[in-house]
């Protein structure tokens, strides 16, 4: 289909992604986003190779390699410092044709927000819902106005108003049962090698780095904990020293490393997958559509993913714009699905869901070779829209 006017509700990794592809495809896109100032949450994000094969279609591809890290290989420890795992990544790559890009998620979106046009960004507008009929479908906004476009894109987060238009009713996020707390400190060997992605397990818990640009590394940790738990930022430093005491000294370190005003703190959650990702000219695309908890480092990757599904089929069809939405919705639902209902059932062993489920794991960590690891990942990523 030629020459459609968009509407992208949400300037995340989805949003902007979609918008870069549907620009170069020709599309008028205009993004709106409540935010007044795009700020990340989080700090670092790994992009697998099938979210970066499609950045690379998008021509992002030199960019992206500039501000990732080069991760070739990944460890797990246990908590007492027992190595339990060694898998060296350079299979993988040959496999599946491309590296893995951990990033700083600040860099990423400055990326991607000049690739796509901050002119065409609306910042501060608050969707509300939307309206469609046989030929439109209408953002509406807390202040009143109305955008019309041939199609409106739901990219809008865990917590989407455009879902429950979608789906016909509200879904709530499902708290994971564990916090997480994430950030970027200077790259030091005594935290851990420069292109390790390391990751220390036990007692329901785990630390990790891993290498992004700019000499850092991304670090995060997560423990199980009630919901609701607050705690004012500048004690974050305190809460992980007794949390993870005890833990190696490579972990004593990085908590010493961390500065605790910029520490995010999260409490992670997903939801069930939707029977439906689209109702006529209205998608979902994103968290929106299939918000995750981020134990496959997938949830980004299938928003990027979700960018270049949705508009191939605008591109390659012209029946309609709902039926082009129909297929990309028929190409994404089953994939998305399996993904989230995957990270659950790993959340639930890495956090002690079921403590003799956990304990297995550390044991068959240690007796797991390392092609079945490759092979595991390499069939996520070549399942992907680009092989
Ligand atoms: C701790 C953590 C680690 C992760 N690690 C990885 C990883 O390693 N690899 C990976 O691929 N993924 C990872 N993810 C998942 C990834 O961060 C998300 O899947 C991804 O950011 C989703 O992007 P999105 O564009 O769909 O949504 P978001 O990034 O949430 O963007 C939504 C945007 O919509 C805006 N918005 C919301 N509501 C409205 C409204 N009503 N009106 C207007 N604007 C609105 C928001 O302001 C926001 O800018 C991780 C997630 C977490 C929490």
């Amino acid at each position: 289909m030629y020459n459609l006017k968009v509407v992208i509700i949400g300037a995340g990794i989805g949003g902007l992604t979609t918008g870069i592809a549907m620009r170069q495809a020709g599309y008028q896109v205009e993004i709106y986003d409540r935010a007044q100032e795009l700020r990340p949450a989080g700090a670092g994000i790994s992009l697998w190779s099938n979210g970066v094969k499609v950045l690379n279609k998008l021509g992002l591809g030199e960019q992206l390699a500039a501000i990732g890290g080069e991760m070739n290989a990944m460890e797990y420890r246990s908590h007492t410092d027992e190595p339990l795992s060694y898998v060296d990544l350079l299979p993988l790559f040959e496999q599946v044709g491309q590296r893995p890009y951990p990033v700083a998620r600040t860099d990423l979106q400055t990326l991607l927000l000049e690739a796509f046009g901050p002119e065409h960004v609306h910042l501060g507008r608050f969707c509300i819902g939307v309206e469609q009929d046989e030929h439109t479908a209408t953002a509406l906004f807390e202040d009143g106005e109305r955008v019309v476009a041939d199609l409106v894109i739901g990219a809008d987060g865990v917590r989407s108003a455009v879902r429950a238009y979608v789906v016909g009713r509200p879904v709530d996020r499902r708290y994971a049962g564990y916090v997480n707390w994430n950030g970027l400190v200077k790259a030091d060997p005594a935290l851990c090698k420069d292109d390790l992605w390391v990751l220390y397990v036990g007692d329901h818990k785990r630390a990790s780095m891993m290498p992004v640009g700019g000499d850092r590394f991304y670090f995060f940790f997560g423990a199980p904990m009630v919901e609701g738990t607050q705690v004012d930022p500048s004690y974050r430093q305190d809460e992980l020293a007794k949390i993870f005491q005890g833990w190696p000294t490579a972990v004593q370190n990085l908590i010493e490393a961390i500065d605790s005003e910029q520490t995010n703190r999260l409490e992670i959650g997903d939801i069930d997958p939707l029977d439906q990702l689209v109702a006529g000219r209205v998608a979902l695309l994103g968290d929106s559509a299939h918000a995750t908890t981020p134990t496959l480092g997938q949830g980004g990757c299938q928003a990027i993913e979700d960018a270049e599904v949705l508009t191939r089929y605008l591109v390659t069809t012209n029946l309609s714009v709902a039926d082009a939405l129909k297929r990309y919705e028929a190409a994404r639902k089953d994939r998305t699905a399996e993904l989230v209902l995957k990270a659950r059932k790993r959340t639930r062993t890495i956090y002690g869901h079921e403590p003799e489920v956990t304990q297995q794991w550390y044991k068959d960590l240690k007796q797991e070779p390392p092609e079945v690891v490759i092979s595991a990942l390499a069939k996520v990523i070549l399942a992907g829209p680009m092989g």
